[in-house]
């Protein structure tokens, strides 16, 4: 699939998000949040459902819990916008109370198709209903900074799933906020053994590639890296600049 073919499908879904009215929580959103980011990335994050802010905006993590996600992105030298965020049901649960099983089938096969075109590396799960769906039966407060081969029927056929505590749930504790970026720490690992496995395999390239150096406390700034496999030294270094960035509405 080439970067053109992958944002019009990432597009398109978007599109069927905004008009879906398959579960009951279609009845009370404000702007469906299908997700947003790099669709070259290798790296896609998963959390539960879109709260007031992001039901409002129609984007995912824009709150307290972003802003921390953000800051945990910025401890492995990424951004937000060299990843993938998504949520495992795509309207605004009432009084942000949990997705329940039926509203997570009905939207499963949106995810679904979005893992299928964006062929991840490795999927971070955040919070138990996200986990879930990449490792049923598993109890998050055994399993969070470990991970697991992923069924290709989620979508994600060659990907490994790192399972993490939702950060809104961190915001309330900050034992489980340490925890968090300890467990983000393990990602860049991860995700160098999920492309040898990749490789292994025989599966695609990815077009983009995401820095997995260890970041220091003196260069943690600026360390975000996302730039073209092939390319030449000086597209490389425009493409840090533009990294590709989808909005999807
Ligand atoms: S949560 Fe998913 S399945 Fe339910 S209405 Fe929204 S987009 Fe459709």
């Amino acid at each position: 699939m080439t970067p053109d073919e992958r944002r019009g499908a990432l597009e398109q879904i978007a599109a069927e998000v905004g008009a879906c009215t398959a579960c009951r929580l279609h009845e009370g959103r404000t702007r469906a949040v299908p997700g947003e980011g790099d669709p070259e990335t290798e790296v896609v994050f998963v959390g539960e459902g879109p709260g007031s802010n992001e039901d409002r905006e129609g984007r995912p993590f824009i709150g307290r819990a972003g802003g921390l996600l953000e800051r945990m992105l910025g401890s492995i030298g990424w951004r937000r916008q060299d990843v993938f965020i998504a949520n495992v049901v795509k309207c605004r649960p009432p009084e942000n109370r949990d997705p329940e099983q039926d509203e997570i089938d009905a939207c499963a096969p949106f995810l679904r198709r979005q893992l299928e075109v964006l062929d991840p590396a490795v999927v971070v799960t955040l919070g138990r209903f996200s986990m879930g769906a990449f490792r049923p039966g598993a109890r998050i407060g055994a399993v969070h900074g470990t991970t697991a081969s992923v069924d290709p029927a989620s979508g994600a056929a060659h990907a490994l799933t790192l399972s993490m505590y939702h950060p809104a749930y961190a915001l309330r504790n900050p034992a489980v906020e340490r925890e968090c970026f300890d467990d983000m720490a393990k990602v860049p690992d991860v995700l160098v053994r999920s492309r040898e496995r990749r490789a292994a395999a025989g599966a695609a390239a990815p077009t983009a590639t995401m820095t997995t150096a260890p970041v220091s406390a003196a260069s943690a700034a600026p360390a975000v890296v996302v730039a073209p496999v092939t390319a030449s030294t000086a597209a490389a270094d425009q493409a840090v600049g533009d990294a590709p960035q989808l909005t999807l509405f």
